[in-house]
């Protein structure tokens, strides 16, 4: 990789919309966060003033809601209900075909195409959330082909977080709030524009793409010192020393049932959540009775039929599926994949619509740190 991987540049907003412009033209479709029905969502865009410029986004437990700033910033907010998972490991793909013929019935999977994503906006956390589905979907015993495929051709602007919500742990999960790897390149927003790292060759090929120049040191100084401060913002905290052996041993703790007299069983916070890959496959038998189509789709460990088999449920209680979703999450998927399943975003607190807080449970359940 070339040596300007360690420099750092400075663009302004039309050097911003050039790199737009240079990825559309590259063949990437470029998602990024927009805002949509009250929220911040990830979308479309192909222009830098499709941003939420002049928003923010205040998550707390059970709440989410826009607001305005009182500058004009470009990423001046967290993450909202979307992650990038819906592109990477859509909610609904086909996965078989079968069709009667006059020699009976035939089977095709279909061609794997994808378009060839560009993110713009991904947040440490988010990196790492990637990183754990890459654990799963790629790295793994099985390697999903449209995952593969769609990673394989991803291009990745990561931004720094320059503020944090109160629902914000990265800190305790290793994970943020700076961008260190996983990305090609990486913006932190500061009062006259971005500053601009590079973290790859392809990185590097877009950077030299569009017109910059290297940052001033009071530039680089403000990038720090706002990175500084989306650190100092994160009191939340969760202790994950030891975590996985800590809530193993609590699995009958009366506290389950506490959790289980509030949750809903609602999956919001598996939906939300960047890591979770829980699917179903279904069939769908077309009324003319010669095609079938199967699909995978998106499911939760929260929903009964989840775990039904020969005989019904086998975790047919909420207090079994809170318990099933949170030990998994941080105690279990270690043992599968070498990494906590949880990046600490903080989705999981604000979409539950009765801000049930892991944080807070996991203190209870096994002492440490309260948020
Ligand atoms: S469990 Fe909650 S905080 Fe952790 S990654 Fe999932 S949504 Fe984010
Ligand atoms: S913890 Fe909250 S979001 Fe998750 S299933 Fe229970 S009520 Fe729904």
């Amino acid at each position: 990789m070339a040596d300007d991987t360690e420099k750092l540049w400075w663009i302004d907003r039309e050097g911003l919309q050039k790199l737009i412009d240079y990825l559309a033209k590259q063949g990437h479709d470029i998602v990024g966060p927009r805002i949509d029905q009250g929220a911040i969502v990830y979308d479309s865009i192909r222009r830098v003033d499709e941003l939420p410029r002049g928003w923010t986004d205040d998550s707390q437990p059970g709440v989410y809601r826009l607001q305005p700033r009182s500058d004009q910033e470009h990423f001046g907010f967290n993450v909202g209900p979307h992650s990038w998972k819906k592109y990477l490991f859509p909610p609904l793909t086909e996965v078989m075909r079968s069709r009667r013929t006059s020699d009976g019935w035939t089977m095709q999977a279909p061609d794997v195409e994808s378009p060839r994503y560009a993110f713009l906006g991904v947040r440490a956390c988010e990196l790492a959330a990637i990183a754990v589905q890459d654990q799963v979907f790629v790295n793994g015993q099985t390697q999903d082909p449209l995952y593969q495929l769609r990673r394989s051709q991803l291009f990745i602007i990561a931004v720094n977080c320059t503020q944090a919500a109160a629902t914000c742990f990265c800190t305790s999960m290793g994970t943020g709030p700076e961008c260190e790897k996983g990305f090609d390149l990486a913006l932190t927003e500061i009062e006259n524009g971005f500053l601009l790292a590079i973290g790859s060759e392809a990185g590097r090929k877009a950077a030299d793409a569009i017109p910059k120049r290297i940052a001033l040191s009071d530039e680089s100084q403000s990038g720090q010192q706002r990175r500084h401060r989306a650190r100092e913002q994160i009191t939340r905290k969760l202790d994950t020393d030891g975590i996985r052996d800590r809530l193993l041993a609590r699995l009958d703790h009366p506290h389950w049932d506490d959790v289980a007299s509030r949750c809903l069983s609602c999956a919001n916070c598996t939906l939300v959540c960047p890591t979770c890959f829980c699917h179903s496959v279904d069939e769908v038998h077309h009324l003319t009775d010669d095609e079938i189509v199967r699909n995978r789709r998106w499911d939760s460990c929260f929903n009964v039929d989840f775990s039904h088999v020969a005989g019904g449920s086998v975790r047919d209680t909420t207090r079994a599926r809170y318990r099933q979703w949170l030990t998994h999450k941080l105690a279990t998927w270690i043992d599968q994949f070498g990494t906590s399943g949880c990046v600490g975003c903080g989705r999981c607190i604000a979409w539950c619509p009765v801000g049930i807080d892991l944080t807070q449970e996991v203190a209870t359940l096994c002492g440490g740190n309260a948020p």
